[in-house]
């Protein structure tokens, strides 16, 4: 048997922030192990099978995708983006058909959309204007990664302020508006029922903003390919005999099947500890997917 005085880390939950943690913490020299209380891995990133169907429950682009990002090197240092499935670009967002059969493309690059919004809503052109020029405020939004609020010191705390300062006014405006307060200032139905496709209608309309420009600046992709792909990550099953202290009784690879039929429930109760080595791991869902959740939508093209 073998025995280790590395420092051990308990991890509540296999999501994606539990398994990335884990990760780090192998990295730097400590014993992990990942409690998660559902049989599979993920946590909100998910997918499932039935009646033969797969249903891809999550995530279906990702942010962090533009190699100067804050965010792309957590991304690459997971594996996310070791290509498969593939992660890209995308040139829109969504397509919806309207109700006069002609199809509205949501593209990213917010000249390409503002015209396209001017060409099928040309009624609502100064709220389009106003949601565009907020999107593109928002821009100045970046997620501190390198370091989290709450380790910087005064004069780092400082910095990242006055980087957002741009976007302090707009922030301050919509800070408690619900999407389906924003779509108001719309008078097209079929206008605000886009919108509605994208977002729960009490979502803060934030998210939104945020969502448009980072597709905008490129800093976002869908991926080719199954959410559940996602949190394929190399997993060592690690089954506890019983004891109070787990043993590694039984220690087998595990890897959720990218396209197959998902692991049946284990028979023991209790939560599971899960070990794990930071390997590889891919990533979110297609254009597709993203249309069939968020409007109807034929093809790419
Ligand atoms: C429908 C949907 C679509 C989404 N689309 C996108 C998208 O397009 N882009 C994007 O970036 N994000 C998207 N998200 C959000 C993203 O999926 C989540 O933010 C992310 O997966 C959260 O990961 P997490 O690890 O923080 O939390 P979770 O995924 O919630 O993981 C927590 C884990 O902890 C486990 N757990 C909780 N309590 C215990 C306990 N006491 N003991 C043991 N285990 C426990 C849970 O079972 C779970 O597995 C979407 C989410 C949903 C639901």
């Amino acid at each position: 048997m073998n025995y280790t005085c590395k420092p051990k880390v308990i991890v509540v939950g296999a999501g994606v922030s539990g398994l990335t943690t884990g990760i780090y913490l192998l990295d730097n020299g400590f014993d992990v192990e990942i409690y998660e209380k559902h049989y599979i891995p993920g946590g909100e990133c998910t997918g499932w099978y039935r009646k033969g169907q797969y249903i891809d429950g999550c995530a279906h682009w990702i942010v962090g995708t533009e190699p100067t990002s804050e965010l792309y090197p957590l991304w690459e240092h997971i594996g996310a983006f070791d290509g498969n499935p593939e992660i890209f670009p995308t040139e829109y967002l969504t397509k919806f058909q309207l109700k006069d059969g002609r199809f509205f493309t949501f593209y990213s690059d917010l000249d390409k959309l503002e015209n396209e919004f001017l060409t099928f809503f040309p009624e609502d052109k100064r709220a389009i204007k106003r949601f565009l020029n907020t999107v593109k405020v928002y821009r100045f939004t970046h997620i501190p990664v390198k370091k989290p609020l709450d380790l910087m010191n005064w004069f780092q705390y400082l910095a990242y302020g006055i980087s957002l300062l741009p976007m302090a006014l707009p922030f301050a405006h919509y800070k408690h508006v619900a999407l389906e307060k924003y779509i108001r200032h719309f008078k097209n139905e079929e206008l605000r029922g886009i919108f509605l496709r994208f977002l729960d209608p009490g979502y803060n309309i934030h998210s939104f903003f945020y969502v448009c420009q980072t597709f905008s600046k490129g800093d976002a992709g869908v991926v080719e390919g199954d959410v559940i792909d996602f949190i394929a990550y190399d997993i060592t099953f690690y089954q506890p005999n019983g004891d109070e202290a787990p043993a590694p009784a039984v220690l087998r690879p595990w890897r959720i099947p990218s396209r197959g039929v998902l692991p049946s429930p284990p028979q023991y109760a209790g939560p599971l500890p899960w070990c794990y080595s930071p390997s590889s791991t891919s990533a979110f869902t297609s254009p597709d997917s993203l249309c069939a959740t968020s409007g109807r939508c034929h093809g790419r093209n």
